[in-house]
């Protein structure tokens, strides 16, 4: 399986989130923090889309790309994960270099927040990508899905909450 920013995003938040992606169980929707990115890039920035374009590179999509300064850029709703997002981008940044785009850096937005990170790719972030693409990997071959998180309040907002904490899904 081809990992993805998705991938690296869902790794740090849980990884029976992780896993129940990978694994085909697909249940995004409007609160979620992939599909909740793209629908509120479009309503903050009606304006902005024509200088941007959708890249996709050895399996991986990118939905907003400025060409012009090689700048990725990805919205978010809130920064209370912010280690995912960041780790997010920092993979399609390695990705655009591997593919040789150069000086690619990030822009996570946070319209809501007024706020705006720059990313950037260093040297030792290179072995923690190929350390977290391991694990990514550890994790979604496993037979059974990871337990579920005890810190319920990220749970409330994940696409999966119905699924987890029903008869059905809520086994750990
Ligand atoms: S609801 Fe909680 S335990 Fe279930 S996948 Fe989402 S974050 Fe993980």
């Amino acid at each position: 399986m081809r990992i993805t920013g998705t991938h690296f995003n869902y790794y740090q938040i849980c990884h029976r989130k992780l896993w129940l992606f990978a694994n085909g169980i697909q249940m995004e929707h409007s609160n979620d923090a992939v599909s909740d990115g793209r629908l509120l890039h479009e309503s903050t920035y009606n304006e902005r889309p024509d200088k941007y374009r959708e890249i996709e590179i050895d399996g991986i999509k990118i939905d907003y790309f400025d060409p012009q300064r090689n700048v990725i850029h990805e919205v978010k709703r809130s920064d209370k994960m912010e280690a995912a997002h960041w780790w997010q981008v920092k993979f399609y940044i390695y990705k655009l270099i591997n593919a040789g785009i150069e000086g690619v850096s990030g822009l996570i937005e946070y319209p809501k927040l007024r706020k705006t990170e720059k990313v950037t790719l260093e040297h030792e972030d290179l072995y923690k990508i190929k350390e977290m693409e391991n694990g990514i990997r550890q994790v979604i071959n496993q037979v059974d899905a990871p337990s579920r998180l005890t810190k319920k309040s990220i749970c409330k907002k994940c696409a999966y909450y119905d699924f987890c904490y029903s008869a059905e899904g809520g086994r750990d």
